[in-house]
């Protein structure tokens, strides 16, 4: 288990505080293996295309509290994610029926100039401009690789100014070049609320924390139905909401890569129960992270009727998808947890899944707890997959692979990745809503949208007809993982 210190004030990243890595291949059993024994080694590559960076996704969380600000202390260009944040933010509120507000989102601009001199100031001027324009009840403010190497000095800046405008002004530490595996920033997010946000709790709520991203809120009707109240976070909720989230009855992760840490200090620091089995996920994980929550909420008798209940209603209709999808191969490229999930969705369905590639792997999160290894899981209730990739988005072994395996379909979970399948000529399914396909009826609506997305091949096979690819005949016939370092290659494709 790691131990949730929030006197720091910045989160450690992933690689030393859970071992994570980002270059695997080989079987998904003998990554879980390597895990659970500790002895977990990263394959370096020697040719890297672009990656995520950590100070995006904290962002991505950050960004999105209606009535904080965020101030990116860094060059210009490292504002670029504002725009597509921005983006969703609007969509996400107009979803929630809430008014359309644009971002709050401020860039210091630290120019060549600054980093001989020092950028305080700027910062210190940007972050009164912010509150005098938006009136936040709350400042972030993210840092860069650069404000990182000059060395400013955020912690007395943020302290000086949270005594000035008399709210937090909270310095998140997120320089993309200190981790390789950007969900480090979701860390540095939840360190910085929990650090200077969230009071000790006053007393017990009926409330469960919901870490998600934007996702459709399924849980009110699960959590309304056992006496509680979903409490969504972060995105879409105040700062009021996120200050006492210590006082919830349980916290669920909608994605163990999104919230392991989140999840781990509030239960530490302010005994918050964390739903640790993997999350619901295909019909056994479903039923196991049922009855874990009827565990915690004290509510097992109702659970065990809302699974016999729903098997009765979804357990037939799932069998006739069955019928039409065995036999269709898939691939899968999508972040760890999440990735995993889709795992499960996918040979719950009756699909083979060829191979995937997974952004990066958490060898354990920081509950320290192995039951909440959702891979792990999809190997005990599935067997095991042949093919495991640990790749953090380099396009250049993904469109190798693809062009190999030539699965019936691609499932992709972000959007820059889809396109390597078009044009291929493969059918690709992106579903962005993580909640789409939790719990009994997710099974069925990724089903759905499966067959729906088999049937539109006509489409991508003219569009792959009129695409041209960046990447040569000879790259399409060396082996994908030639510039994976570190261990050895296994003859998978
Ligand atoms: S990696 Fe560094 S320079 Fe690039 S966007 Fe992230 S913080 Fe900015």
């Amino acid at each position: 288990m790691n131990k949730i210190n929030i006197d720091e004030p910045a989160v450690s990243v992933r690689e030393a505080r859970l071992g994570s890595i980002t270059g695997f291949n080989g079987t998904a059993k003998e990554l879980i293996e390597c895990s659970h024994a500790g002895k977990l080694a990263d394959c370096s590559r020697s040719f890297s295309q672009c990656m995520g960076c950590s100070s995006g996704n904290a962002f991505c969380q950050l960004s999105m509290i209606k009535d904080a600000a965020v101030v990116n202390h860094a060059p210009v260009g490292c504002a670029g994610d504002f725009f597509g944040f921005n983006f969703v933010y609007r969509v996400g509120q107009m979803e929630r029926n809430l008014p359309a507000a644009t971002g709050r989102f401020f860039n210091t601009n630290i120019e060549e100039r600054d980093t001989v001199f020092g950028a305080i100031q700027k910062l210190e001027d940007t972050v009164r401009e912010a509150y005098k324009r938006v009136h936040p009840n709350a400042v972030f403010i993210t840092t860069s690789c650069a404000s990182g190497i000059i060395g400013d000095d955020m912690e007395s800046a943020s302290d000086k100014l949270t005594e000035e405008l008399g709210i937090p002004v909270v310095a998140c530490y997120c320089e993309g070049f200190k981790s390789k595996i950007w969900t480090t920033g979701f860390d540095s997010a939840y360190h910085s609320i929990v650090r200077k946000i969230v009071k000790p709790p006053k007393k017990k709520t009926n409330k469960v924390n919901i870490i998600n991203f934007w996702g459709s809120h399924i849980f009110d009707e699960i959590l309304n139905k056992l006496g509680y109240e979903a409490n969504y976070i972060v995105p879409f909720s105040t700062i009021a909401q996120l200050e006492y989230i210590s006082e919830a009855a349980a916290t669920i992760q909608i994605c163990p890569t999104l919230g392991t840490y989140i999840g781990a200090a509030l239960e530490q620091i302010y005994g918050v129960p964390e739903i640790k089995t993997p999350p619901g996920y295909g019909i056994a994980g479903t039923d196991k992270w049922f009855r874990e929550l009827g565990k915690v909420l004290n509510r097992e008798e109702e659970i065990e009727k809302i699974i016999k209940k729903e098997h009765e209603r979804v357990i037939p209709k799932l069998e006739e998808y069955r019928e039409k999808l065995i036999g269709k191969t898939a691939y899968l490229t999508a972040g760890a947890a999440h990735g995993h999930a889709i795992i499960a969705l996918l040979r719950e369905l009756g699909l083979e899944v060829q191979g995937a590639a997974i952004f990066h792997h958490d060898p354990v999160y920081d509950n320290g707890d192995n039951t909440s290894d959702a891979l792990a899981q999809d190997v005990q209730n599935y067997g095991d997959i042949k093919s495991y990739n640990v790749c953090n988005k380099q396009a250049y072994e993904l469109v190798n692979i693809l062009n190999r395996v030539k699965p019936d379909i691609m499932i992709a979970r972000h959007g820059g990745m889809t396109l390597w399948g078009a044009k291929l000529g493969v059918p690709t399914l992106l579903i962005g809503d993580e909640q789409f396909g939790f719990g009994y009826q997710g099974v069925l609506n990724y089903a759905d949208r499966i067959i729906e997305t088999l049937d539109n091949k006509e489409f991508v096979s003219n569009l792959a007809k009129h695409s041209t690819m960046p990447y040569t005949k000879w790259w399409l016939q060396q082996d994908p993982f030639t510039f994976l370092g570190g261990n050895e290659h296994v003859e998978n494709y």
